[in-house]
């Protein structure tokens, strides 16, 4: 019998975890019967501040294929999929949300094109952002266009973590040990053949998302800065755009000098000249900050998470 790993990452979700297991045993009978497949159920407890973990120790006690990790504090929704990347033996695994966004109902369609079309990877994607507030939409519909103009890996607009993996696939992500982890770019940097399933947004059964707009924002930088090194590129062309005009404008001034005598005149010039200078210094040394902080981070190896207890 093939084994599929659902791996749920959790961060207070004790109000969806309940309904997410049910509809999840409801789908688990279904591919029993008319795939012949398995499941291993891997709940990662992100450091969550309510019951969850109460929760997930009462479910692996009366359930079997439950098994749930346990982190010391909040890693983020990045490091509890690694973690359970790590510890899925499945022949196939799936990232899951626990609010029921990422609906298990898809999972047969998902299974029948790796089984049986030859696919490596089955993702998906929603089609609409129904739901949500409009100015969020708005940027991350700019994230997605600048990202693709800007990095080599192909990002898609509504990409979900949502996606079903085989062996394969898991052990390539595995091999990619990075501290900063954008596993929306990691799934496409790693390669080989996915299909892609389209969706309607969902809106969450209970509890609310756990992404504000400001983690959003850093999660979009920390994107754009393990992906692409296109913003150093861009520092360096105003740099040099800079210097010539600098350059361009000594001469101008000395050449005025010379032939006509005048008298340098007028410090709104100046004074404009130097701040917009002294902005354009900043701008280009908080870009090259951005990627020496990572730097800094991935040298240190520190590790991607730390496991409290687990079953
Ligand atoms: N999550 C997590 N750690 C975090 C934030 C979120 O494990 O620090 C989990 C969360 O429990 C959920 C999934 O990641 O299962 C997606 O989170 P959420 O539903 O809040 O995000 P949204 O769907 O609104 O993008
Ligand atoms: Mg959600």
């Amino acid at each position: 019998m093939k084994r599929i790993s659902i791996l749920v990452p959790c961060y207070n979700e004790e109000e969806s975890i309940p309904y997410f297991y049910k509809e999840l045993n409801r789908i688990e009978q279904l591919m029993k019967v008319d795939n012949g497949v398995e499941f291993e159920k891997i709940f990662v407890n992100d450091g969550s501040k309510d019951g969850t973990l109460n929760i997930l120790k009462e479910l692996s006690s009366s359930d079997s294929t439950v098994k749930y990790i346990s982190f010391s504090r909040n890693f983020g929704k990045e490091a509890a999929i690694y973690a359970g990347l790590q510890n899925a033996t499945g022949d196939y695994v799936v990232i899951m949300d626990a609010d029921l966004q990422d609906p298990p109902a898809l999972l047969p369609e998902m299974y029948h094109a790796i089984d049986s079309e030859g696919y490596d990877s089955v993702a998906t994607r929603r089609v609409t952002r129904k739901g949500e507030p409009p100015i969020r939409s708005f940027f991350a519909r700019m994230f997605y266009k600048i990202m693709n103009k800007i990095s080599q890996t192909d990002l898609v607009d509504g990409a979900r973590d949502y996606r079903l993996m085989n062996r394969k696939f898991v052990n390539a992500l595995l091999q990619l040990e990075e501290y900063n982890r954008f596993s929306k770019g990691l799934f496409g940097w790693v390669g080989f053949k996915t299909k892609w399933i389209e969706f309607e947004n969902v809106e969450r059964i209970a509890g609310e998302t756990k992404w504000s707009f400001y983690k959003l924002l850093i999660y979009a930088i920390e994107g754009i800065v393990a992906f692409s090194t296109m913003p150093l590129v861009i520092a360096t062309v105003i740099g040099v755009i800079c210097c010539v005009l600098a350059l361009t404008g000594t001469g101008f001034i000395v050449l005025r000098k010379i032939l006509f005598d005048d008298p340098v005149q007028g410090w709104a010039s100046t004074v404009t000249l130097l701040l917009s200078i002294g902005g354009v210094q900043l701008l280009c040394a908080g870009i090259l900050g951005q990627y020496i902080a990572k730097i800094y981070l991935e040298v240190k190896k520190r590790p991607i998470y730390i496991i409290a207890e687990k079953n």
